[in-house]
């Protein structure tokens, strides 16, 4: 699935799990960072402008779920983000499922544009190439599967925001969240109010 999916689920889980902002990022990072590996991307870009050559996104095709989508990747990170945690066990017992949750999302839905272009998780790389996991049925990448949950997502995120106060944007910066949220919470005050008769 997308990155942007990827962050909206895993900030959605963390902020039900976790008690304080910090704890809550490093959660919702648990979720995102497997697509690091991804990163080769820029490099793709950066290559072919440089080169003036096409585009063959050798580096994203090469290294995009091979570094971090596995459970190396799992221990790895879960540890980094342990170390920055205010309650490290609960953390640790959040970030490790977590990062999985990604793999089996990717794993139902990371297509390409044909049928034969499926994405496996190959679990143990990049240490060993075995186990490798794939599911036939996985839908596209830009498939409408994804999109539906996107939505889903994004309407889930702004009732939460306006709910709770905070929202995914605290991932950023603290000041765009408490913008965000103050408009949010002005739009709900303001639809409440259409609702009461009179
Ligand atoms: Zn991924």
């Amino acid at each position: 699935m997308s990155p942007i999916t990827h962050f909206l689920a895993s900030w959605i889980i963390a902020s039900a799990t976790t008690t304080n902002s910090r704890d809550r990022k490093l959660v919702t990072l648990a979720g995102v960072l497997p697509d690091a590996d991804g990163l080769g991307l820029v490099a793709d870009v950066a290559v072919s402008t440089i080169s003036g050559k096409e585009n063959t996104f050798y580096y994203y095709q090469q290294y995009h779920h091979y570094w971090l989508h596995g459970w190396p990747g799992a221990i790895l990170v879960t540890a980094l983000l342990v170390s920055f945690a205010r309650h490290r066990w609960r953390v640790a017992l959040l970030c490790f499922p977590m990062f999985h949750l990604h793999l089996v999302c990717d794993l139902i839905g990371s297509r390409g544009p044909t049928l034969g272009d499926l994405w496996p998780i190959a679990f143990s790389e990049p240490l060993f190439r075995r186990p490798v996991f794939f599911w036939k049925g996985q839908w596209r990448l830009d498939g409408w599967q994804n999109r539906i949950i996107c939505v889903v997502l994004v309407a889930a995120e702004l009732f939460l925001a306006a709910r709770r106060g905070y929202s995914c944007l605290e991932v950023f910066s603290q000041k765009a969240d408490a913008v965000f949220v103050s408009v949010l919470q002005k739009w709900r005050t303001a639809l409440k109010r259409q609702k009461v008769p009179g």
